[in-house]
């Protein structure tokens, strides 16, 4: 029998005809024999609702946090009732919202009363979206006959303790997943599980980042042991470009799990960039569905994606993003000043998005997000603060209009003259490259240019792709 996990996003469950497509879709699953784990996320919009009503009720705004429940309340009791003719379950689903959202009323009075918010808080109010959905969702898919049990992932999906932004405990969670979720499955449950959400050792509910649900399916995917990872959403798959930025862009019918994972760390916003890493080692397909347009087959993820006829197989950008830069003529030959200003970075919590020095030693720069830039220049002058006193080194200046723009394919390993051509382009078109990277699996060439070239520099660059897509 095939296992299969499904994961649809927050817009695939953000309206009652989306949820009404969900159902369609696994019950068709169900019918043809699969056995099916799904895993949801808030439903769209939720989650920025929430977060934001924690920051309102610590500033000693208590109307956001009221309207924002009685606005979720609606917004689900709405779904519900759309979808399901009156019964207990719809009322027992309903109560149960109510409940839930009554908890969150408490927890953002006791915020409003203290004046702030932990992260271990925050993890805790942000929790209700997921929390909501499933339940609403596995009512909806129980009436259609599935047989359909909401399930949060605490049970299952154990991690460490760090709030906002946990890890995964690898053995504890496939040791949970075997024990208590496979069970279920041989029951014939389909679980329908809250995407995004943990449970650290001390029994806290974490969460996994922005946009973890992606992860969490591939999570239980792994440790279900299924055969296929289906991640629904609202567009048709991975793209050769962002479609708002050239409307040419098509979907890729494969690509490759390296592929996909540096489309999705350079600014692709189709996937979390950690999805494949659960998956990659055994070998899972992964699947991009359109929960409104199911009969369209998606991208295709898996090993070895197949090689395009041209190298460049699409173009992804990152806006928001700094380069700073470190320079100083005292620095050339003095080991460890590069180490020791990215371990300052990391201090400062920034993830370095890429790296780049000159050869000639007198500078070397690096990218973080626009929001850890000047935390991150301080830092850095802190730990440099000998060096920048004997003038080895000059400065660390901060650019901030600028854009990485990433070519990806697999097929750029070890076809000489693929940077030349993309160089070549962007000489062509008389936009200014301000730095250069490439990742040492060569399935990747990152640039640094000025905001104002992006468009022009994706265009340009998307001509190379397209030609791969009409092969
Ligand atoms: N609901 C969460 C978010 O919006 C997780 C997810 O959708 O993947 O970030
Ligand atoms: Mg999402």
């Amino acid at each position: 029998m095939r296992t299969v996990t499904m994961k649809f996003g927050g817009t695939s469950v953000g309206s009652p005809e989306a949820v009404s497509n969900v159902v369609n879709i696994v019950g068709e699953a169900v019918a043809a024999g699969e056995r099916v784990v799904v895993v949801l996320s808030a439903m769209s919009g939720v989650t920025d609702a929430l977060l934001n009503s924690v920051k309102m009720a610590a500033a000693g705004n208590k109307w956001d946090y009221l309207s924002t429940a009685r606005r979720l309340r609606d917004l689900h009791e709405d779904t519900l009732n759309r979808l399901m003719s009156p019964s207990r379950l719809r009322e027992k689903t309903a109560a149960q919202i109510s409940l839930l959202l009554d908890e969150y009323v408490e927890i953002c009075n006791a915020i409003n009363v203290l004046g702030e918010a932990t992260p271990r808080i925050v993890d805790s109010i942000v929790s209700f979206g997921e929390r909501m959905s499933v339940r609403m969702v596995a009512a909806v898919l129980a009436q259609a006959g599935v047989n359909a049990v909401p399930y949060e992932a605490g049970e299952f999906l154990i991690t460490d303790g760090l709030h906002q932004k946990a890890t995964p405990l690898w053995d504890e969670t496939q040791a949970a997943i075997e024990q208590k979720l496979l069970p279920l499955l041989d029951e014939g449950i389909v679980p329908v599980i809250t995407g995004f959400l943990g449970k650290s050792l001390d029994g806290a509910i974490t969460t996994l980042g922005r946009g973890g649900s992606d992860f969490s399916g591939a999570i239980f995917a792994a440790y279900t042991n299924s055969d296929e990872l289906i991640i629904w959403t609202d567009v048709d798959g991975v793209m050769t470009a962002d479609p708002r930025l050239d409307k040419r862009a098509r979907v890729l019918p494969h690509v490759s799990y390296q592929e996909v994972g540096e489309l999705a760390f350079y600014g692709a916003k189709v996937l979390h960039p950690k999805t494949v890493q659960p998956i990659l080692d055994r070998g899972i397909p992964m699947r991009v569905r359109n929960t409104f347009n199911p009969s369209y087959p998606g991208t295709l993820i898996e090993e070895n994606g197949t090689p395009s006829a041209t190298v460049v197989k699409a173009v992804t950008s990152v806006r928001n993003v700094s380069l700073l830069t470190v320079s100083g003529k005292g620095m050339i030959g003095v080991p460890g000043i590069a180490g020791r200003t990215f371990l300052a970075a990391a201090g400062a919590g920034a993830n370095i998005l890429m790296i780049s020095q000159s050869s000639s030693e007198q500078s070397f720069c690096f990218l973080v997000t626009d929001i850890t830039a000047q935390e991150v220049k301080a830092k850095i002058e802190g730990e440099l603060g000998a060096e920048i006193a004997r003038r080895d080194v000059d400065r660390i200046e901060i650019q901030n209009d600028i854009v990485i723009i990433t070519t990806v394919g697999a097929g750029m390993r070890g076809i000489p003259g693929v940077a030349g051509r993309v160089f070549g382009v962007m000489g062509a078109n008389e936009i200014n490259v301000i730095a250069i990277a490439q990742g040492s699996s060569e399935c990747s060439i990152s640039f640094v240019v000025e905001e104002a070239d992006l468009e022009r520099a994706v265009i340009a660059l998307h001509d190379l792709a397209l030609e791969a897509v009409a092969v």
